[in-house]
């Protein structure tokens, strides 16, 4: 079967491999679809240490072709994902307290085991969510990883009906961030992005305000239009973006960082301290997490926008990514490519 794997010199080459046979709890998967994700990009370029050799892909979708011995979750013909969240140990603190994605000793598709850029993929059965009837698989794959870990961000950033949120970034997680403030927690929202094209697209998907913080102070006009944001959510890959965050939000305001550019951020102590800013990390989301994720989308509250691509343009999509060109998300069709 045919799959995206990551080469020494940081590219992608598709190759022809032959998965072991499964083991207990384990199911096989014939992908459909395989978003790609800004965490791929920082993947093959060895931003979080070299992989070569590892299959990529965790915001796949599949149907079970079958099912290893003890399988009780999955049978054939059922649609189910490939998240980051590949599997978690089940029974130590995070596990237990619904922070499984903190696991100690969790394992990540197309990082710490072969992901779901392939034809073929296995996964723990009891870890892969189903997905629900109705929802076409490539908008599932964006949800898979883009959707569900805005979901989880806009919850723990504590938004609630009426108030403002400052999203920066629209790409692939952010135009899904917009959505699910706007449609599913009733937000008002501010979209931040350095690209007049991912503003547009934001205006059309509803956002209340849009800045381009290439040529404006963002924090500035937030604070000056809307007397801060209560919350701001960071997708972008820039540090520039996180150290806006936390001057856009009011006093009591929560910055929730999603995006992994490889930096530091700047957090003014005096700021932290007086206004009483909170400032926390959000990595993806729990399988439950991923299900209401699913849920919305199959009730068409969300619609990710996605544009299905062969698995042979693997390496032009990851330039497109870099060079600021993709709207949405691309997603891998291994259905009829
Ligand atoms: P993407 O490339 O599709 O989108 C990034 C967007 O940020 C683009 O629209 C770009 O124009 C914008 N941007 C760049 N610089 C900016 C700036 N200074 N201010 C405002 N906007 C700016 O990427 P993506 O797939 O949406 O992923 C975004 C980031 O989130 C990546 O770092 C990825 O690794 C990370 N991520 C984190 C999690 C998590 O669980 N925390 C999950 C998935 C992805
Ligand atoms: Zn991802
Ligand atoms: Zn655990």
């Amino acid at each position: 079967m045919k799959a995206a794997v990551v080469t020494k010199d940081h590219s992608v080459e598709v190759v022809d491999k032959t998965l072991r046979p499964l083991e207990h709890g384990e199911a096989l998967l014939k992908m459909e679809c395989c978003g790609v994700c800004h965490t791929d990009l920082h993947v093959k370029n060895g931003d979080f240490g070299d992989k070569t050799g590892v299959i990529l892909g965790h915001e796949g979708v599949g149907v079970v072709e079958k099912v290893g011995p003890g399988v009780t979750s999955l049978k054939p013909g059922d649609r189910a994902s490939v998240a980051w969240f590949y599997e978690g140990c089940g029974h130590c603190e995070y596990c237990n307290t619904g922070n499984e994605t903190l696991c100690r000793s969790v394992k990540n598709a197309g990082y710490t085991v072969d992901g779901g850029m392939a034809e073929e993929c296995i996964v723990k059965a009891d870890y892969a969510v189903k997905v629900p009837d109705g929802l076409d698989p490539a908008a599932a794959s964006s949800i898979t990883c883009a959707g569900v870990t805005t979901y989880k961000a806009v919850k723990i950033s504590h938004i609630h009906p009426g108030q403002w949120i400052a999203i920066y970034g629209l790409g692939g997680l952010g135009n899904l961030a917009l959505q699910y403030a706007k449609n599913v927690f009733n937000a008002k929202v501010i979209a931040i992005d350095v690209n007049d094209a991912q503003l547009a697209f934001a205006k059309e998907m509803g956002a209340d305000i849009t800045i381009n913080s290439r040529n404006e102070d963002a924090a500035k006009i937030i604070q000056e239009k809307v007397g801060g944001a209560h919350a701001a959510v960071v997708t972008a890959v820039a540090r520039a973006a996180f150290n806006s965050a936390v001057d856009a939000v009011r006093a009591g305001g929560r910055v929730v960082a999603v995006g992994l550019p490889p930096e530091s951020m700047d957090l003014n102590i005096p700021r932290l301290v007086l206004d009483g800013i909170q400032v926390v990390g959000s990595l993806v989301g729990t399988r439950k997490d991923l299900e209401e994720a699913f849920q919305f989308a199959a009730e068409g509250k969300v619609v990710p926008k996605v544009t299905k691509r062969p698995v042979a343009d693997i390496n032009a999509i990851f330039e497109e990514m870099e060079q600021g060109k993709i709207k949405g998300r691309m997603v891998i069709d291994f259905a009829t490519h």
